[in-house]
């Protein structure tokens, strides 16, 4: 009998017990195009501005942080703009902990959440690290989501916690707002419209911010994460009626977000127009990529974001590891067939395009031999 050691050994919760983590690969490779980031080099200036900033602050840290980071949540509702006020944004070290914040008050032990997969595949895992059990809610052979048929899952799985990811993550599939009022309509609890895509919407895709007023049960999120490069800086946000701000308030940790993160985040907001300067061309690249894929005998997913899903792979984990060996590293989201890809520069999409070629070419000598 083998002893146990290391993690077997320890007493750990029975949910996570052969568990592994969260995590794409991270390799040195040229051409990185699995984790939705911006591949753009950051505008001039802007390294020099964080580190003066940084700089007059640096002096100032034997003391906590602003707990309620009342300067940043301001910028970020003047970036959102509209009518939304500070007491309705509310900030975290990533997106990814203001949807672990929202579970800690929304969901937990005894309650449930409900995403529509394939999606987003930390709102699963962070339901079962907050105790909240999961259901997989239905998408379309296209990938979207039938507002009829997911008021119906809604009505059937009564959830505390809806998740809509819009543009979905992987799919690249924006959501219409009348799915997200049906499903609001629908739903006692909350319903979280995790919008990390929505600068790299095509014109005329509505954001769900223009549903809030109202709905005090609806909750926008958003990152610094995706277009404004800044996915080093672990800044993520949200939008909703200020007794959501108040609840997330409960289960906060003190001082959870550190003066250098939020006034390099106000540093970086404010050279918004200059990060946001590579949206339009990050967009072409995407368009570039879904025009090409029928040339490989690819079928591209329609996309609303930074990134194409292309099905039509023989196998997803040998086409993965194909196009690694040929010096590009792309996303494989376990959708057999379809492998995601990242939108970055047009020379990322020359290296892809030839590494698409070379890799679909010698499947088919394969075949053919
Ligand atoms: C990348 C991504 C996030 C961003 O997470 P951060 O913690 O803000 O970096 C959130 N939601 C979705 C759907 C994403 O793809």
């Amino acid at each position: 009998m083998s002893v146990p050691y290391g993690l077997a050994a320890l007493p750990i919760r029975s949910e996570l017990r052969g568990r592994t983590p969260y995590g794409a690969p991270q390799l040195d490779v040229a051409v990185r195009l699995n984790t939705n980031e911006n591949s753009w080099p950051l505008p001039a200036g802007l390294a020099e501005a964080i580190a003066e900033a940084v700089g007059a602050v640096a002096g100032g840290l034997n003391r906590y942080p602003d707990r309620d980071a009342i300067a940043l949540r301001t910028d970020l509702a003047g970036y959102l703009g509209g009518e939304l006020g500070v007491a309705q944004l509310w900030a975290a070290n990533g997106s990814n902990e203001i949807l672990q914040q929202l579970l800690q008050a929304f969901g937990g032990s005894g309650r449930s959440a409900l995403g529509f997969t394939p999606s987003y595949s930390m709102h699963p895992l962070i339901s079962l690290s907050t105790s909240t059990t999961w259901h997989d809610g239905p998408r379309e052979a296209d990938f979207g989501i039938d507002p009829a048929r997911a008021a119906c899952a809604v009505r059937e799985h009564r959830p505390d916690v809806v998740f809509v990811t819009s543009p979905n993550n992987p799919t690249g599939t924006a959501v219409s707002l009348e799915t997200i009022e049906a499903v609001y309509a629908e739903a006692a609890g909350m319903v979280i419209v995790d919008e990390a895509y929505a600068e790299f919407a095509r014109p005329g895709t509505p954001s769900a911010l223009t549903l809030l007023p109202g709905r005090e049960r609806l909750v926008v999120t958003r990152t610094m994460s995706k277009a404004f490069g800044m996915a080093g800086l672990r800044l993520g946000y949200l939008a909703a009626a200020p007794a959501v701000v108040d609840a997330l308030q409960l289960v906060r940790l003190p001082y959870h977000l550190s003066a250098l993160t939020q006034v390099v985040a106000r540093v970086a907001l404010g050279y918004r127009d200059q990060l946001l300067a590579t949206v339009a061309s990050v967009c072409d690249q995407r368009d570039r990529i879904v025009a090409a894929a029928p040339h490989f005998g690819l079928n591209a997913v329609p996309s609303d974001a930074n990134f194409v899903l292309l099905g039509g792979f023989w196998n997803s984990r040998e086409a993965w590891q194909a196009l690694l060996d040929r010096g590009v590293l792309v996303r494989d989201v376990g959708i057999p067939g379809y492998l995601r890809i990242t939108a970055g520069t047009p020379a990322e999409t020359d290296a892809l395009l030839d590494g698409l070629e070379g890799v679909t070419r010698a499947r088919s000598a394969h075949r053919s031999g």
